[in-house]
This record gives structure tokens, sequence and C-alpha cells, in this order.
């Protein structure tokens, strides 16, 4: 008889289910026990991984895609990986319209995975005709057979994570959690994870962590969108400088600021106290927790999920390099002391 091989069909059935890992040092001073959902445990090491997977096979079961088909987005790096990487496995071209914000590694992993680039300068406004999302719109015109994902302005983005990332923290937390924090960008992690979790008990609190130089805390406040807020600033995937339909703000009880400095270093942190090499936005998580907390938002009896949305390996020439960190001013305000241990170490 042939003997039963334990394998999985191909890469995307490794997508979800990823791990909680308990945060011991980062978090210890804070009251209320604190737990990462690590995304960088998808394959495509980043949350992106499900809504690239869903939204490519509802527009399959929609009869709207067929193999040979071209699938074209705008993304910060991550949605545009894991669309790369669900392509090769379904047979699709990808071609993908990236902000010239993206670090260089981000860029030519993308293009490892036979993924087309065109990089778009990233300080012009959304609607000047060399932004991404025109760049993208363009593109979708000009090639036929092409499905355009738009995940700032698509409900399956939300979707994805009310069917995936909601009901896996819903059954981990045994239904304990009390508090949900994650970073929002297209907002669709939050809303769809938030909206699943609020249908099982509404009395648990979504925080959103936002960047200063982004539109979204004021939106959601006052219902203004502030071209005032917008400036430029460095970390990728995090905040907007527009409104997304994506993003459900009625489902947000509360959003912070965090500074690219801050996060940073938070990132870091997590890192080299916890063990997991986690991406910008993870440190925007853990410093946003920690404002959080100044503000009295926890408890001994809370437990808080954060949503560390992808890997640190992604970062290698900018949080996780000293030149980058240097070059920013970010080591400028810690002492000389540990800045000689750090150029020591080199
Ligand atoms: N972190 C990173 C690194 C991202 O790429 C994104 C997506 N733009 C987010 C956080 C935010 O996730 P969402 O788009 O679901 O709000």
């Amino acid at each position: 008889m042939k003997k039963k091989v334990n394998a999985y069909n191909n890469v995307l059935e490794l997508i979800g289910n990823t791990p909680l890992v308990k945060l011991n040092k980062v978090t210890e001073e804070l009251e209320g026990a604190f737990y990462a959902k690590v995304e960088a445990f998808n394959p495509g090491h980043s949350s992106k991984d499900r809504i690239a997977l869903h939204i490519i096979e509802e527009a399959e079961k929609r009869g709207v895609l067929s193999p040979g088909d071209t699938i074209i987005e705008t993304t910060s790096g991550n949605t545009g990986f894991s669309l790369a990487m669900v392509s090769i496995i379904k047979g699709y071209s990808c071609i993908l319209a990236v902000s010239s914000k993206s670090s260089k590694d981000k860029i030519d992993m993308l293009r490892s995975l036979g993924a087309k680039v065109y990089v778009c300068p990233a300080h012009v406004s959304a609607d000047d005709k060399r932004s991404y999302y025109n760049v993208a719109k363009r593109l979708h015109e000009e090639t036929k057979g092409s499905v355009y994902i738009n995940q700032y302005f698509n409900q399956l983005n939300v979707d994805a994570h009310y069917k995936s990332t909601g009901p896996e923290i819903w059954k981990q937390t045994n239904g304990a959690i009390t508090h949900l924090i994650a970073c929002s960008g297209t907002g669709g992690t939050i809303s769809g994870t938030a909206k699943y979790l609020k249908e099982q008990n509404p009395n648990i609190r979504i925080l959103g962590v936002d960047a200063f130089g982004s539109v979204l805390k004021k939106y959601h406040e006052t219902g203004e969108f502030d071209n005032d807020e917008i400036y430029p600033y460095r970390i990728e995937g995090l905040g907007k400088n527009l409104i997304p339909s994506a993003t459900d703000f009625d489902i947000i009880d509360k959003f912070m600021k965090v500074t690219d400095e801050e996060s940073a270093h938070a990132a870091r942190e997590i890192t080299r106290k916890e063990g997991l090499f986690v991406g910008y936005t993870s440190g925007a998580v853990l410093q946003a927790i920690k404002q959080y907390a100044d503000e009295g938002e926890f408890d001994v009896n809370s437990v808080v999920i954060a949503i560390f949305p992808d890997h640190g390996s992604r970062y290698m020439s900018k949080v996780f390099s000293d030149d980058w960190m240097h070059e920013q001013g970010f080591f400028d305000s810690i002492n000389q002391e540990e800045v000689q241990k750090i150029e020591m170490i080199k």
C-alpha cells in the first residue's frame, strides 16, 4: 500500500492560523496581559496574505478571473508580495505600482517573485496622475483581462479579516480578549477583525494606531478631512493621506498617533527583548500600547491582543540598520554610552 505523505499541496494552504505569542518583557511594567498575533508566520510573512488569497478567490468564484489574466495593485510592498505569491500558484501575471517610499529590499523582493513593478513618487497628492493610485488605474484600463485589487476601497479586504483573523483571535483567547490594538492603513485588518469580535462581545475595545502625518485620527474624531495634518513620514503601511472606504471608523473606539522615532526604537526593543523579529509597524503598535497605558486604558484584568503585521527582514536597510537610524537622527536623543556600545559591536 502507498504510504501517505504529510504535506501541504502548495504554499497557499499555509495562509492564516498564525500564533498568539505572549509579550513578556516589553510590557512588563504595564497592567494587563499582552499577546501579539504574529502575522509574520504567514508564508508571505505578513497579514496581507489573507487578503490576497481571499480577494483573488472571490474574483475566481464570480468568474471575473481566468488563468493567464493579470492582477494589478497599488501597494507599500506587503500586499504586492502576497499577490505575487498567490499569482504564481494560480497562474496569473502580477503588475504592482509602488510608492518610492518603499524600501529597495521590498521592491527587489517583488521583482524576485516575477511581478512587474512601477515605482511612483511618494510625495505627490493622491489625485496626481503620477500617484500610485492613478498609475494602477491607468494600467488596469490599458491591460485587457486585468483585475484591480484596490485594497483601500475593496470591501473584500475587510471581509478577509472578518472571516479569518477575527475568528482565530476569538478562538485562541477562548473569548477572554478585552482589547484589540491594530495599525490602520487600508483599515481592513482592524475593521474586519473588530467586526467579528464585536459581534461576539460588544464590550471589546478597539484601539487604532495612526501615524503623525496622517489624516485618520482627526477624521475619526471630527469627521473632517484636514489637509494640514498631512506631511511625509517614515513608517510604511500605517496611516493615510486619504480616507479609505475599507476603514469602518464607527467600529474603532479610539486612535493613537505614534512617531517614526519612537516606533523605530519600539520595533528594535521587541526584537531584542522578545526575540520576535518583526517589522516597523509592530513597533508602532508597541509604542501605541505604551501611550494607551499612560492614558489608563488597561487594568490588571485586561487581555490585550496586538496585531504585529509583518517580519523584520523587510526592514534591514531601515529600522534594523544602525546607519539609517543615525541618518534619521533617531540615535540623537539616546545617551552617548548607548551609541558607543552600538559602535563597538559594529
Ligand atoms: N503594517 C504594515 C507593514 C502594512 O503593510 C499594512 C498595510 N498597509 C498595515 C500595517 C495596515 O494594515 P491594514 O491595511 O489592514 O490597515
